[in-house]
């Protein structure tokens, strides 16, 4: 009895502990004015000193993880404010952080195909007392978007903001500080985790061309969206999986495999990937490659449309 009353005790004090757990950050030093933090959930999270303020790199997967990780921010910089936070893409997990940024002071800054859903969300109105904006009044969030590079310098640091092309999303962005080594890749690399070929906007086909140049940039450091903060190892693991796996499911769509027995072919001694277990993700990537495959190899092969008639351009003088 004694137990059943203690377990009741414990199932209901459970989600109050729940909803007062402080999230968990470990942040590490890269270099000179340089940090990097892996919480307990969501993704990885950077930050440097640019100017006379901070620039951070993705904002936590949720209020708790960013309100931890901007105390951390002010602990490791002596308290500069964070000027802008930079988005490397708009899945929740890099995000939802964004409006604790925001009622700090900071400008997100995202890729123009991101831009659209990180508006969306930014701006929405809250009733919850604990969302970071709520009562917040006359922030009006903006976003700066960017097209393909955008370049911040103080005379001190020269930090490259990026997008290489669709990839893992169809806005992706890396920051690449060139003169101390470091590069924060979002989710375009990732330290000991598949890649998630299998979500809706990921194009595999495009993301295999942008790793190529992330590999020739001068890195010796690497904050991935997921992992170990630090190796670089991830930007070629990446691209060998992805190269390996379309090469494999090629070979399975030739040999006419359908659907339903993609999964024993993969099982095959000849299909597996050195230490890629076959987990679901495995799965799901290889099915995601199978059908965009062979939906490029059925689609009717298009005909070039007739030129198009010049009409003489009117005289502007
Ligand atoms: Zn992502």
């Amino acid at each position: 009895m004694r137990t059943r009353v203690a377990a009741l005790a414990l199932a209901l004090a459970l989600p109050a502990l729940a909803a007062t757990a402080q999230a968990k950050v470990s942040v590490q030093k890269l270099a000179e004015g340089i940090w990097a933090a892996q919480p307990d959930k969501g993704a990885n999270v950077g930050w440097f000193l640019y100017g006379d303020g901070v620039v951070a790199v993705d904002s936590g997967g949720d209020a708790a993880t960013a309100k931890e990780i901007l105390r951390q921010i002010a602990e490791t910089t002596g308290g500069k404010p964070v000027r802008y936070v930079v988005l490397t893409h708009a899945h929740a997990d890099h995000t939802t952080g964004v409006r604790a940024f925001i009622a700090a002071g900071a400008q997100p800054i995202c890729h123009e195909h991101a831009a659209p859903s990180i508006l969306s969300y930014i701006t929405q109105a809250s009733n919850d007392p604990t969302d970071p904006l709520s009562g917040k009044r006359g922030i009006s969030p903006t976003l700066i978007t960017i097209s393909e590079r955008l370049i911040l310098v103080d005379g001190l640091r020269r930090a490259e903001i990026q997008w290489l092309g669709p990839a893992h999303t169809t806005g992706d962005l890396v920051v690449l500080l060139p003169a101390e080594k470091v590069l924060f890749a979002g989710d375009l690399a990732s330290n000991g985790r598949l890649p998630d070929l299998h979500l809706p906007d990921a194009d595999a086909a495009s993301w295999a061309k942008t790793l190529p140049r992330l590999a020739a940039a001068p890195i010796e450091k690497m904050v991935p969206g997921h992992g170990t903060i630090g190796p670089t190892t991830g930007i070629a693991d990446t691209l060998a999986y992805i190269k390996r796996l379309n090469e494999i499911v090629q070979k399975i769509i030739r040999s006419g495999v359908p659907e339903e027995y993609v999964e024993v072919r993969l099982r095959e001694a000849e299909n597996r990937i050195p230490n890629v277990p076959m987990s679901e993700a495995h799965m799901k990537n290889a099915l995601a490659v199978y059908h965009r495959e062979k939906d490029r190899l059925t689609k009717p092969a298009v005909t070039p449309a007739p030129a198009a008639r010049k009409t003489p351009r009117k005289s502007v003088s």
